[in-house]
């Protein structure tokens, strides 16, 4: 595989940025070797800077469920542009895009659109403090949530702590006000209630942890953290920003059945473009500026451009037997990667939920909590990752992260990488 265009862009680019990226995953650091330089997609293929095509499991991180350059997103964006690219007022396509969202998800009634998913998470937590009066907040070890100060936390060794820093740059005094504990541990919620009784602001998780390999939670576990913040009138935050519009369209609010207060949405919900989203009920959102004393503006919120591409992409989303057919070629991979696989082996597990899956390298049936995941076992993943690009098939390059198929693979698709995961594991476990 020819890698010198890449290899040449990627030594520019690291004289104009801090390890030659724009967001760290890029480097490829945890697989080893250049980043690829993307020159172009088209459905479920990429092509590099050298003219290499891959079969594409990264979706630009989960965005593109209908694969790139779709055609009636691309349409969209372009006759929008057309009129102009922002106007810092409100258009008629943020109703549009709202109306789409809230006629097919009943856990919210009323949103506000900002531009990322750092940001929906960072105002949904400024507003569970505002609405609640409390400063603390709980997370779990094993849950991205985005880059803001107050999340950017990690577990001490306890089984409640304040967290340590996960970055330089976070202030102690917010690291003090942020919980955290393992995932799938009543005790440990319990134990945080009791400690700091009348103090939590919201519990926030990613009720489907897709970001630190794919942490499945149990539905009781789920209701149990509802349960336990309805007692303490503590507000529940699902930040369904990887898994909103990929498992359905009413999210993992929809799939268990459980109503938080607040859900965070982006990825999808952009049609590429950078979008992200916060809702709730009327009555917690009538607490947002300019209605209430929460404050939260942006100047490129509810961007034309992004609210058309958000509205063709999900229009598809909403066809009948949309997700069951990702689903169904989701489970198609997965088994014909063990078909073509012959040896057989305990320690190597595909763990999915709709059009989402996780490879890893473990004998555990199930994996639940960051700390069952051994890092030691990402050695394998590299080499796995490394042979597959070499055969033509792109995963995102780290081992905690998941892959997503989208609605442009075809079974031929999925077939050829099939075939390259059984050279390629062969390869990675000897
Ligand atoms: C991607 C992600 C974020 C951050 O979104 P950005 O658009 O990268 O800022 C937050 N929470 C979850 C669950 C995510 O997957």
């Amino acid at each position: 595989m020819k890698r010198e265009k890449s290899e040449a862009l990627f030594e520019k680019a690291k004289k104009y940025f801090p390890g030659g990226v724009n967001s760290p995953v890029r480097a490829f650091r945890s697989v080893g070797g250049t980043p690829l330089f993307i020159q172009k997609g088209k459905g479920s293929h990429i092509w590099d800077a050298d003219g290499n095509e891959f079969i594409d499991y990264c979706g630009s991180w989960g965005p593109l469920i209908l694969g790139h350059a779709n055609v009636k997103v691309v349409d969209a964006i372009k006759k929008t542009v057309e009129n102009g690219s922002s106007f810092g007022a409100p258009t008629a396509l943020e109703n549009d895009l709202a109306e789409l969202i809230l006629n097919n998800n009943k856990y919210i009634q009323k949103i506000r659109f900002v531009s990322s998913g750092t940001e929906a998470v960072m105002s949904a937590i400024r507003l569970a403090r505002g609405y609640t009066k409390r400063n603390k907040i709980l997370k779990f070890e094993g849950c991205y949530h985005g880059h803001s100060d107050s999340l950017l936390v990690k577990a001490g060794s306890g089984l409640v702590t304040f967290g340590n820093t996960s970055s330089a740059g976070v202030p102690e005094s917010f690291v003090n006000e942020t919980i955290v504990v393992a995932l799938n541990n009543e005790e440990a919620v319990k134990q945080a209630f009791a400690e700091f009784k009348d103090q939590i602001a919201c519990v926030i998780i990613e009720p489907i942890p897709a970001n630190n390999g794919l942490l499945l939670q149990r539905k009781e576990y789920l209701q149990f953290l509802r349960d336990i913040c309805t007692e303490n009138h503590t507000l529940l935050i699902f930040d369904e920003v990887i898994n909103g519009f990929r498992i359905g369209f009413d999210g993992a609010a929809g799939y268990y059945k459980i109503q938080p207060d607040i859900i965070t949405y982006g990825k999808i919900i952009g049609g590429g473009l950078p979008v992200g989203m916060y809702g709730a009920s009327a009555e917690i959102m009538s607490n947002i500026s300019p209605e209430g004393d929460v404050y939260q503006a942006g100047t490129l919120s509810g961007n034309p451009v992004a609210m058309a591409a958000g509205i063709a992409q999900l229009t598809e989303c909403l066809k009948p037997k949309f997700y069951e057919e990702l689903e169904r070629k989701t489970q198609l991979l997965i088994d014909l990667i063990f078909k073509n696989f012959k040896f057989q082996i305990s320690n190597f597990k595909i763990y999915s939920i709709g059009s989402i899956f996780w490879i890893a390298f473990t004998d555990k049936e199930v994996v639940r909590s960051a700390e069952e995941i051994d890092a030691d076992s990402m050695k394998y993943f590299r080499v796995l990752h490394k042979e597959l690009l070499e055969r033509g098939i792109y995963l995102g390059p780290s081992g905690y992260e998941v892959g997503f198929v989208c609605e442009a693979h075809t079974e031929e698709d999925l077939m050829k990488t099939a075939k390259a995961f059984a050279e390629a594991l062969e390869i990675a476990m000897k």
